[in-house]
């Protein structure tokens, strides 16, 4: 008895719920990836995710070859098709695998049960509660963040667990392409800062324990840099959502005497994490329009970046003269990652500053995030944009400078970032264009020319855009 167990995204062995399963009931069990030339050629990809999954992915193929009689079978081409041909020839009588909620993984699913002729199991593994697991007392989905948390936290979670003994029959197997041969090149001036796998992820996971007990003091402080960055490795799946979420339970129990509430803000982010994958599944129509349904057929008329280029370049390029809302664009560029207090206000200034169209916001972010995850993605970015779920309402609008004077004072993330605006005092780092011509010498920047002045003045675009949403509510 040979089961196929599908390995998409979670990329390890332990608490990998479709392997656990499967060796549960099968001696001989072939752990499978297909490296898929369709979502290749079609999803928007960007260097910093595809380096940290291919790392992801060769450092678990490596874990399982320096086990006895186990091996990560890898293959190339449709998933479909791979899995067919394994099935033949490893004459398998089941396949398992861990489901997914994105548009392109239900579809590609779906397929293939509908088409394979051997019995296929699928099991919850990307997160604790799924698709309409936790519903409003009428039986509907919840729309409301703070309604769905509190059920989240009353209900009963599933603990880790680990594979039982299997063997995977010797079967060929192919190498993982270098990023060069799937196309992907390290772009200028990038500074790789993560450890990808199951190793970085644990690590990780160690660090922040000395950080968890004071995350709900911290975590809004971009220049502390105190949250978790485990988000890629929940993406991949290097850790899982049950590890994670125990660790901290035992942390609670540890520090009895202990104020815990950071332990507990930190676990109502992964609520979020489970919020937005279930609003993506129960209203998948919020990957192309507004979530909310007033503006669905009603929507801002946003501007394309192809109409807008200059805003757009100085927003992408960190050049738009506010430094909180550069420094975050530049964190991004040259890292893959941005901190959250930054993906809010520069979603904001994208929206209410400059107009710019959030499908345009979003592909960009796809190609640049090493954690892109769709769920989130368009939950933060139409939560910024006033049409999505628990959307702040448009008429409440961030302000770029007052931002950075809360979650930034003496502007250390900024000066880390925009190192030209490195030696400004702390009274102008909020404002550099405030600053007249000798202090401006003082510090070695000229305004206008080592950093531009702000492209739009702040004041004028949140009334005009607050304008905008007020016209649209009439209709
Ligand atoms: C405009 C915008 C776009 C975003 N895009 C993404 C994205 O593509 N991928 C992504 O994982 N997160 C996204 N987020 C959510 C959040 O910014 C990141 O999860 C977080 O910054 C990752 O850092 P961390 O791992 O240190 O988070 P921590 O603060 O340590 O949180 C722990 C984990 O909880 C989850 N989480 C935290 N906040 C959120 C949230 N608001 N929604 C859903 N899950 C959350 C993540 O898995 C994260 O790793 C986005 C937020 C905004 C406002």
């Amino acid at each position: 008895m040979t089961a196929i167990v599908w390995i998409r995204r979670s990329l390890r062995e332990h608490d990998n719920t479709a392997l656990v399963e499967a060796s549960e009931k099968h001696d001989e069990v072939i752990p499978f990836y297909v490296v898929d030339d369709e979502y290749f050629s079609n999803a928007e990809l960007g260097y910093p995710r595809v380096k940290f999954w291919r790392e992801s992915l060769t450092g678990f193929k490596k874990e399982m070859a320096l086990q006895d009689e186990k091996r990560l079978v890898v293959r190339k081409g449709t998933p479909f098709e791979e899995l067919e041909k394994i099935i033949a020839e490893a004459d398998a009588d089941a396949l398992y695998f861990n489901r997914d909620y994105t548009p392109y993984s239900r579809d590609r699913d779906q397929e293939v049960e509908k088409k394979l002729d051997i019995p296929v199991k699928t099991f919850k593994d990307l997160v604790m509660f799924e698709k309409k697991e936790i519903l409003t007392n009428s039986e509907t989905p919840y729309k409301v963040y703070s309604y769905y948390k509190k059920k989240w936290f009353k209900r009963d979670k599933k603990r880790p667990r680990t594979v039982e003994d299997y063997r995977v029959p010797e079967i060929e197997s192919r190498r993982v392409p270098s990023l060069e041969e799937l196309g992907f090149e390290a772009p200028d001036d990038f500074e790789w800062i993560w450890r990808p796998g199951r190793e970085g992820g644990e690590e990780r996971i160690e660090e922040f324990k000395e950080e968890i007990l004071n995350y709900d003091e911290n975590r809004d402080y971009a220049w502390k840099d105190s949250t978790s960055k485990l988000s890629p490795y929940l993406k991949f799946g290097t850790v899982s959502i049950r590890e994670v979420f125990w660790e901290a339970e035992r942390l609670k129990a540890r520090n009895p005497n202990d104020d815990t509430s950071g332990i507990e803000t930190w676990q109502e982010e992964l609520a979020w994490r489970d919020y937005y994958f279930q609003i993506l599944w129960n209203f998948p129509h919020s990957v192309h329009e507004p979530f909310m349904e007033k503006y669905r057929d009603n929507e801002p008329d946003w501007d394309r970046k192809e109409e807008a280029e200059e805003k757009w370049e100085a927003w992408v390029e960190g050049k738009t003269g506010y430094p909180f809302v550069d420094a975050g664009m530049r964190q991004l560029k040259k890292t893959g990652f941005m901190h959250n207090r930054l993906r809010m206000v520069v979603t904001n200034f994208s929206c209410k500053d400059l107009w710019l169209d959030w499908r345009d916001v979003h592909s960009y972010f796809s190609k640049m995030f090493v954690d892109a995850e769709i769920s989130a993605m368009v939950g933060g970015i139409q939560w910024s944009y006033s049409i999505g779920t628990d959307a702040q309402p448009y008429f409440r609008v961030f302000n770029p400078t007052s931002q950075g004077q809360d979650y930034d004072p003496k502007g250390d993330y900024i000066r880390k970032w925009v190192p030209e605006l490195k030696d400004v005092p702390d009274e102008h780092i909020h404002q550099p264009w405030k600053m007249n011509k000798l202090q401006q010498q003082d510090c070695g920047v000229t305004i206008g020319q080592d950093y531009p002045k702000p492209i739009v003045d702040h004041g004028e675009k949140r009334k005009e855009a607050i304008k905008r949403f007020e016209e649209l509510d009439k209709d």
